[in-house]
């Protein structure tokens, strides 16, 4: 079942749409490098659109009713947000979750050294990286600082074009003749990814031995209000240096760091905050951890969605515990997460008819997981009859794929883990080039078709 290229099909007020939407995505993706940030970003487009806090809504005793529109933020690195529904929750919510962790280089605990004059980070990388992506690029440091005193300093090095850079040396092809034997895994090593982050020595009175160091522990001093100790209660991640941007000369694309998944969950942000009034409780979930397993207060493993559903009903006067395993059991989800476009310089791992390719719109995964669906949250044949339905009535652009050829790879989601209630989950999302290396592709089309499809389900499942 060939599907149409959807840019075939779209009109001028198509196009002026798409290109507005596009274009509030490049800027976010900019802006939210990190889980942090794009809780943070996230927070004030919800903020802009009549969403209040948790805590508020809690502090007035005013409680919610239909229409309301409430978030809760999970230690700065997840967000759940709701738009109350007509229906009352027990009735069961359509939800939209996407991750908003991406694979990068974080700093150790104890990062900061010198050798041979050159002051370097050590790190450790996080999430599935090809290693040898990461050096001899423009890389910052994004992050946070938490002292002892209990403040909290926010880091950002690298995207003010008035800013510096940071980077990871590669070996001279002169001297790579042993390198280059090497297996592409180890080529660089793991304990190899060392930041540069300066090489001038300070003049000291008292002679120092590491006065390079001593350069660096001197601006994050004047900059941070830092010692040396704070890296051990930080976490600053090493990401690609620079904006996202249009690519292709027809501009049809977007280059960008971290579009797995921040281009599922900014559809999916922006699906609830334009919704209209809902029958169901709408839901946007986004998420943590999901490249290292979905693990930690802030991944999907933890309580944190089912208990801010609990206190959600609390606020709607209908909690019970029987009520509250009803509203996880009956809700409906799109689990979404990147698909691996069609890649015509890689043929050989895609099996045609069941791949996604850029263009082409929202993507189903009935099923994902490796070697025999292994991992995998396989939706129901019922379920995947309703989300056709939804798509279809609504002339949202759509295709089905898996991730490459049986037995060549595979990936794993968020989906079973929320399958686990017993609620309907498919997994879905955007197709992109290049997942998981610094700068990924996706193209500005299957964003405008997520976004129309994502809307769809909250009205319709
Ligand atoms: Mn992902
Ligand atoms: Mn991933």
């Amino acid at each position: 079942m060939e599907r149409e290229n959807v840019w075939l099909k779209y009109g001028e007020e198509d196009h002026k749409a798409l290109t507005e939407l596009a274009e509030a995505y490049r800027q976010f993706l900019s802006a939210a490098k990190t889980e942090r940030e794009c809780v943070r970003e996230s927070v004030k487009l919800a903020r802009a659109a009549g969403y209040r806090s948790l805590e508020e809504v809690m502090a007035s005793g005013t409680g919610l009713k239909a229409g309301d529109r409430v978030y809760a933020d999970c230690m700065g690195k997840a967000l759940a947000l709701f738009q109350i529904g007509r229906a009352p929750l027990e009735m069961g919510m359509n939800l939209l979750g996407a991750h908003i962790d991406s694979p990068r280089l974080d700093l150790k605990q104890n990062p900061l050294y010198e050798d041979t004059e050159q002051a370097l980070l050590d790190t450790h990388y996080y999430g599935g990286i090809k290693k040898y992506q990461w050096v001899a690029m423009p890389l910052a440091l994004h992050g946070v600082v938490a002292k002892k005193d209990g403040t909290v300093v926010d880091v950002a090095i690298g995207e003010e074009d008035s800013d510096p850079v940071v980077g990871i040396s590669d070996l001279l092809s002169h001297l790579s003749g042993e390198q280059m034997e090497k297996k592409a895994r180890v080529v660089i090593e793991g304990e190899d990814l060392n930041v540069l982050v300066g090489s001038r020595p300070s003049k000291t009175e008292d002679e120092k031995k590491e006065q390079v160091k001593e350069t660096i522990l001197s601006i994050l001093k004047e900059k941070y209000g830092m010692e040396e100790e704070d890296f051990l209660s930080a976490e600053i991640e090493v990401v690609p240096a620079g904006r996202a941007r249009d690519f292709g000369l027809d501009r049809s694309m977007i280059m960008g760091y971290g579009q797995d998944d921040r281009i599922c969950a900014y559809t999916s942000l922006v699906a609830l905050l334009k919704a209209g009034s809902l029958e169901k409780t709408g839901v946007c979930l986004l998420v943590d951890k999901e490249e290292i397993g979905s693990v930690g207060a802030t991944g999907m493993h933890s309580r944190f969605f089912e208990n801010t559903v609990a206190e959600i009903m609390e606020l709607c006067g209908q909690y019970s515990e029987l009520g509250l395993r009803r509203a996880l059991a009956r809700s409906r989800m799109l689990s979404s997460d990147v698909s691996a476009a069609y890649d015509p310089n890689y043929p050989s791992v895609f099996e045609k008819k069941n791949s996604s390719y850029m263009g082409r719109g929202l993507v189903f995964n009935k099923y994902t997981g490796s070697r025999g669906k292994s991992g995998s949250n396989d939706a129901s044949a019922e379920y995947m009859a309703v989300v056709r339905r939804i798509m279809d009535d609504n002339q949202v652009a759509w295709q089905t794929a898996e991730l490459g050829k049986v037995d060549v790879g595979g990936g794993g989601t968020i989906a079973y883990i929320t399958a686990q209630y017993g609620m309907e989950v498919i997994d879905s999302g955007i197709p992109v080039l290049n997942m998981h290396a610094p700068w990924e592709i996706g193209s500005k089309a299957d964003i405008y078709e997520a976004t129309k499809g994502y809307a769809a389900f909250l009205k319709d499942a």
